[in-house]
């Protein structure tokens, strides 16, 4: 069995909120590297449903099984504050051709601003592929099951704030 390199790297994303998409991209990545922080934007330009707090607790109760995953809030470039954590790597998840087009952008410019770091895009798995955090909350806002596409952690939270007329999902 190969060893994992010894190197950190670090997967960010707005997890508004995480999903299994992105459990499978953290599992992945932290059987490839030594270790893996999840980045949680504070200002991503979009305009998160759930706070800062509430997404990195969320992603914190769904990776809570991985034992070299630690997850943290960032804001600011990313390439700071990978660099200020020593990390060696970016990781992102790729899902479609539009994701390609945008995340070859954003490599590049980070690799320019940052030419030791790398990023490291790893293809949805064929399960998640469609799953996007936006799309998990348009479902469930409109009264749909989503607790197949979510980790159980983040499942009452979504129903919680989405489907406030009921109990339990
Ligand atoms: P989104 O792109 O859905 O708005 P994020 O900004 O939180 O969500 O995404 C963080 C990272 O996770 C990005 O690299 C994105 O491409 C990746 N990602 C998001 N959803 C999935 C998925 N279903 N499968 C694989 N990667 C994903």
């Amino acid at each position: 069995m190969p060893s994992r390199s010894s190197s950190r790297a670090v997967y960010p994303g707005t997890f508004d909120p995480f999903t299994n998409g992105h459990l499978d991209i953290a599992e992945r990545a932290a059987a490839i590297f030594e270790e893996l922080l999840v980045a949680v934007s504070a200002d991503s330009g979009k305009q998160p449903m759930f706070s800062l707090d509430e997404r990195v607790e969320m992603a914190r109760e769904a990776c809570g099984h991985l034992a070299n995953v630690q997850v943290a809030p960032f804001d600011g470039l990313i390439v700071d504050f990978a660099r200020s954590r020593g990390a060696r790597a970016l990781v992102k998840g790729l899902r479609t051709a539009t994701d390609f087009e945008r995340e070859m952008q954003m490599a590049m410019m980070n690799r320019s601003l940052a030419p030791g770091l790398d990023t490291l895009l790893l293809l949805a798995d064929s399960r998640y592929a469609f799953l996007s955090s936006g799309l998990v909350r348009e479902v469930c806002g409109l009264g749909g099951d989503v607790s197949a596409y979510v980790p159980e952690s983040v499942l009452p939270r979504l129903v919680g704030r989405l489907q406030p007329g009921r109990d339990r999902p």
